[in-house]
């Protein structure tokens, strides 16, 4: 098949390019470089099955394609909150882009939607038929509200105009690759750890957070997009749930560091409990995370060692 991955310069699109290569696709992967790297890819460069196209998914686009996965979006606060009204245009206006190309095209499309659609949950764990509790007006609505427009735009496609959709709602999701200045909490301990610079919990640390291991989201995803009998929503991610403050203890223990937990203030709406609830993926996909944190996390910090080594 020939598959576009938007955003496929990013954390999770690199990987995403790199296994449907490895399963033999076509891949085109289409990003601005808003937030990915040409590092995250450059291994795939000579790879005559694989395309790169810089574009911004705000424009129209009209390639040939049998599959789209919708990734083009920054994930972590800092970015996204960076220029919020270009947020908000991603989620809108590029995944109509994107819906209108699988429309035109007869392409599958999977939107990576996120577990922010529940905005900060009264209940846990999160169940895809739990309608949320977002703040449409805050510092992360441009995600969150834009992320549940797509949501909505997708279903409409499907139901007004049959588009064959999928929409998968993704957890925190880590693993080589992240950006050493993302600003999401994993690198952020990590990178800190390995520097001995102090480690910034935000708020007393007690809110949770369930991390899932790259490449067990990636063969989720591909699943979810290869069935035939259930276009979602589908929870993604890995139950295990942790405090923030358990897991800045964890890194410190993981890289034996010096450095110091430090308390910062807790950002505006940052949601106080995250854990997906996974029954729908396992009965529909027959898909549930097989790496632990512990595993997980040993990888990514030799990952983050090479980075830092490499900077140096
Ligand atoms: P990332 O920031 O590394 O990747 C996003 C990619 O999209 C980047 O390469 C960026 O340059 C590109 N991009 C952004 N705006 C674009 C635009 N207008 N046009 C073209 N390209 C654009 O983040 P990630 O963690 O890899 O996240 C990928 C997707 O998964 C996002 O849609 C995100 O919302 C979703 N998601 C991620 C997580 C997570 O924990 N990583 C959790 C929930 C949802
Ligand atoms: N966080 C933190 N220190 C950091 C970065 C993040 O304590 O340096 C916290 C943040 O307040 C949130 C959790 O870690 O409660 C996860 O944040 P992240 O930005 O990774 O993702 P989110 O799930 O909030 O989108």
């Amino acid at each position: 098949m020939r598959i576009l991955v938007t955003g496929g310069a990013g954390f999770i699109g690199s990987h995403l390019c790199e296994k449907l290569l490895n399963q033999g696709h076509d891949v085109l992967c289409l990003d601005n470089f808003f937030t990915g790297s040409k590092d995250n890819i450059i291994h795939l460069m000579d790879n005559h099955r694989f395309e790169l196209i810089r574009h911004d998914i705000i424009e129209p686009i009209l390639l040939e394609v049998d599959q789209i996965y919708n990734l083009a979006c920054p994930a972590s606060p800092i970015h996204y909150q960076y220029n919020p009204v270009k947020t908000t245009k991603t989620s809108v206006m590029g995944t109509i882009n994107m819906l209108g190309l699988a429309k035109r095209v007869r392409a599958r499309i999977l939107q990576a939607s996120t577990s922010e659609v529940y905005g900060d949950p009264k209940i846990s764990p999160q169940k895809e038929d739990y309608w949320g509790n977002v703040n449409c007006i805050g510092p992360r609505s441009c995600y969150d509200e834009g992320k549940r427009v797509a949501e909505t735009l997708m279903m409409d496609y499907y139901r007004q105009n049959k588009v064959e959709i999928r929409i998968v709602r993704i957890f925190n999701t880590y693993g080589p690759r992240m950006a050493l200045n993302d600003g999401r909490v994993v690198s952020n301990f990590i990178v800190q750890a390995l520097k001995g610079e102090d480690i910034t919990v935000y708020g007393d640390g007690s809110q949770t957070r369930s991390f899932c291991y790259v490449p067990d989201l990636v063969e989720g995803m591909i699943k979810m997009m290869n069935q035939e009998d259930f276009i979602g929503p589908a929870n993604l991610g890995n139950p295990d749930e942790y405090t923030i403050l358990d897991f800045a203890k964890k890194v410190k223990d993981f890289t034996g560091t010096k450095s110091k937990i430090i308390f910062k203030p807790l950002p505006q709406d940052d949601p106080m409990q995250r854990r997906p609830d996974i029954t729908l993926a396992k009965e529909k996909l027959d898909w549930k995370p097989q790496v632990s944190l512990d595993e997980g996390l040993s990888k990514t910090v030799e990952y983050f060692k090479n980075r830092l080594k490499k900077d140096s």
